[in-house]
């Protein structure tokens, strides 16, 4: 199924595609009240297995409390329902997206009498940054646009209101010509890309912005920090200097969207050799041996499909 085909699953059922709408007095298309999550779902060569589910839907759960939005499903509930969508359209590897919103209630900014409505989507979608970009990298500029204070937008809440700034970034380094964008945090420090945590290798090390640098917590990220464990090098999350990067070994970033992609250039500064470096493949082909079922799952990071 492509994007705009099959069924999508709201509150409770899939419907048809063109029969998934929303009334255009929904409170989220007013003021941004929506929370969701991206996930991705792998065909491992004995099975497709959604990656991670119980943790994205742990994140939306939390993004959710942070808003004060309940939700009106049980977490199982809905962990079955994503499972269910992806089945249902017949999808093995694709791209999820679970969205809860303010719907149809009272106009205002107050969104607490507005009805919860919950819906999942599914789509084959392949490498977010192109399929070149895995060995050549991308070439990026930092975004004039920072991520918000701690004490204005909660970065830790995947909310949709919070991807305006993105779109600022995003929109931004492309109309510049560049893949991508980093911003930094409001005391100017690295914080992470539009829809992607960003990290950096020096003498073998790698090093990346703490949750106090605005960032949204990835579970991809988290992926990284795992494996880089175990693998033996060392791994350090520490506020980075913007300087830093120009003059890091190598640098990538990581997302559900955009999995482990190399950086090649940061405002036109060559970073390393130009291409993907040594840590990153390492990190890189670690990630991929287990998505794509060349390693056992020894995390239990897979929910199996069938
Ligand atoms: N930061 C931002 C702003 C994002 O949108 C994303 C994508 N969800 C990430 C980081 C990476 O998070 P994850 O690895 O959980 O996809």
């Amino acid at each position: 199924m492509a994007f705009g085909e099959g069924k999508i699953w709201v509150d409770g059922k899939l419907v048809d595609w063109a029969d998934a709408t929303c009334h255009v007095m929904s409170h989220a298309l007013h003021y941004g009240s929506s929370i969701f999550e991206g996930i991705r779902c792998y065909d491992t060569g004995a099975g497709t297995v959604i990656f991670r589910l119980g943790d994205h839907m742990r994140r939306l759960y939390e993004s959710a409390k942070i808003y004060r939005m309940d939700i009106p499903f049980e977490q199982a509930a809905l962990e079955q329902a994503v499972i269910d969508t992806v089945r249902e359209n017949g999808l093995s590897s694709c791209y999820i997206r679970p969205l809860a919103f303010r719907g149809l209630g009272e106009m205002g900014v107050n969104p607490q009498k507005c009805p919860v409505n919950v819906v999942i989507a599914a789509w084959s979608w392949g490498k977010y940054l192109g399929e070149a970009a895995m060995e050549d990298g991308v070439s990026v500029r930092v975004s004039s646009w920072r991520r918000p204070a701690p004490d204005t937008f909660p970065t830790l809440a995947k909310a949709g209101g919070n991807y305006l700034n993105s779109q600022l970034i995003k929109m931004e380094a492309t109309n510049d010509g560049f893949d991508e964008g980093i911003a930094l945090d409001y005391q100017g420090f690295v914080s992470e890309g539009s829809g992607e945590n960003i990290f950096l290798v020096r003498n073998g090390a790698i090093y990346t912005p703490p949750t106090s640098s605005s960032i949204l917590p990835g579970i991809t990220r988290h992926c990284v920090v795992t494996l880089a464990r175990e693998m033996g090098i060392p791994m350090r999350q520490q506020v980075i200097p913007r300087e830093a990067l120009y003059v890091a070994d190598e640098v990538f970033f990581s997302g559900t969207a955009a999995e482990i992609t190399p950086v090649s250039k940061i405002d036109n500064i060559v970073i390393g050799e130009g291409r993907r470096g040594p840590v990153t493949e390492r990190i890189q082909s670690a990630f991929f041996d287990i998505v794509e079922g060349r390693t056992p799952d020894t995390h239990d990071w897979f929910t199996p499909v069938a």
